[in-house]
């Protein structure tokens, strides 16, 4: 499978759209080819006049980086692109993405219907931070579309999916769900992280806000962390002069440079990510020492056919189990020398992590088995390395379990 195409082409577009979509650029005396960073808190006024009508919501002039920035807008214009929708916005992380999205659809008394695995600062969200502000949410298993019809009541505003999820790799059909909701006036917002605008367009499935956290493949060298929402252009609106505004999860100039450099590279990035994982995931399907693998691309995944038809490809997380269970795992977190025990993904380094004890410590021990986070679960972010040093790795590795 290979990625997207679309005129001009979705690689051409990472190096390019901007130059044809950011209207500030072509403004300054010096055409870079790099956007500048516009290092700059807040911007002056002509006059008293110019100010006022600024603040009257007459002149779209920038005013202060919390509401808005040139570096910041060229990544909004081209995420926007990217992903099919009217409009962006970037935010500080990927967190204060899906916090200012929910502030923008709820207030107290609503509920929240979500695939129950989910990256877990996001469970911790729901189930914790939300409730105290009089928001909930119901989790259910995200392979079956019914479960979300089963969940929605009276006060749902919004179904939130993870696709694939974290860490279990199970996927929702956004398609089938978005049907469900839209049928009783419920936005659908899809957390895109593992795939990209590259690989999958929540939009074009009828999901109505995408949400990214760019710390991951987006800005794809680990450096940097960063959240993406894109939708509908009143709704965007809404959500930068109402909830950013109040809430304040603005990213700086500096970070939103780093990724547009990112996005320059993220078709063959995520290509080399795609080919490496399906090496390195057969390499551990066959190995005698693990019990489990899951990884969308082989056909042994359950749902197998699905990411053929909504994904343009199968991305670069693998999940797999040990036989021997959680130390059978730990000994092969502990030993590999290439791979970095680390949280995250979606870097050129390849990134080892438990996420029973790490990423998902915030679902209690009955919440991992419930919804499938084996105790012994190791999760792989396969990275841009040469594949066979990565299974060699793995291999040597495995061999002390
Ligand atoms: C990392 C991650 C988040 C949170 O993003 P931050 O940038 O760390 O705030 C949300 N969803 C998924 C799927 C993630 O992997």
């Amino acid at each position: 499978m290979s990625g997207k195409s679309k005129n001009p082409g979705f690689a051409t577009l990472c190096i390019h759209g901007k130059k044809h979509l950011d209207k500030h650029q072509g403004e300054l005396p010096i055409r870079a080819i790099s956007t500048p960073i516009f290092q700059s808190s807040t911007f002056a006024f002509e006059n008293a006049e110019h100010g006022a009508a600024v603040f009257r919501g007459e002149d779209s002039s920038y005013v202060y980086t919390r509401l808005g920035n040139p570096t910041q807008a060229a990544l909004e214009t081209e995420m926007a692109y990217l992903e099919n929708g009217e409009a962006a916005l970037v935010l500080a992380s990927g967190m204060a993405a899906i916090t200012t999205a929910v502030l923008t659809c709820c207030q107290a008394g609503d509920h929240i219907v979500s695939s129950d695995t989910l990256y877990g600062g996001t469970h911790e969200l729901f189930t914790k931070t939300l409730p105290r502000l009089g928001i909930t949410t119901t989790e259910v298993p995200g392979d079956d579309p019914a479960n979300f019809a089963h969940a929605i009541t009276d006060q749902t505003k919004l179904i939130h999916l993870e696709t694939p999820a974290n860490p279990t790799l199970v996927l929702t059909d956004i398609a089938a769900v978005a049907e469900i909701a839209h049928k009783k006036g419920i936005l659908v917002m899809v957390d895109n992280t593992f795939c990209t605008p590259y690989l999958q367009n929540p939009l074009d499935l009828g999901a109505d806000i995408v949400m990214h956290s760019a710390t991951k493949y987006i800005g794809g060298h680990g450096d940097t962390v960063a959240g993406v929402l894109v939708g509908k252009a009143d709704w965007m609106m809404k959500a930068r002069m109402e909830t950013l505004r109040d809430v304040g999860g603005c990213i700086s100039p500096f970070n939103a440079w780093l990724l547009l450099r990112g996005l320059k590279t993220l078709p063959v990035r995520m290509d080399r990510h795609m080919e490496n994982a399906m090496e390195v995931a057969q390499f551990l399907s066959y190995h005698p020492k693990v019990s489990q693998v899951i990884y969308p691309g082989l056909k042994t995944h359950q749902q197998y056919e699905l990411a053929l038809r909504q994904q343009r490809g199968f991305g670069g997380m693998i999940s797999f189990m040990v036989e021997g269970g959680r130390e059978a795992g730990r000994i092969v977190m502990d030993n590999v020398q290439l791979c970095t025990l680390a949280v995250s993904l979606g870097d050129v380094d390849t990134l080892i992590e438990h996420p029973a004890t790490m990423t998902h410590s915030t679902y209690s021990e009955e919440e991992l088995l419930k919804v499938g986070i084996d105790p012994g679960m190791v999760r792989l972010s396969v990275g841009l390395e040469n594949v066979e040093d990565i299974i060699e790795d793995l291999r040597q590795a495995l061999k002390l379990v």
